[in-house]
């Protein structure tokens, strides 16, 4: 039983999902895009500013 709890400790949140409550809407005011519970952001896909993915930034090398 106890190795079991400790397994779920690596799950790669350590921010209690409570945090962010249902129900919660877009911050733009005359939005009201209901937001996920599980998303973290305060506005909605449509009002959420826009980032760009670092990612591409970095070449990886092949046949290394
Ligand atoms: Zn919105």
């Amino acid at each position: 039983m106890a190795d079991t709890l400790k397994g779920n400790r690596l799950r790669g949140g350590i921010r209690p999902s409570r945090k962010f409550g249902e129900g919660r809407v877009c911050a733009e005011k005359n939005c009201e895009t209901r937001l996920s519970q599980y998303n973290r952001r305060e506005y909605c896909f449509a009002h959420a500013p826009v980032r760009f993915p670092r990612v591409r930034g970095r070449v990886v090398p092949e046949g290394t």
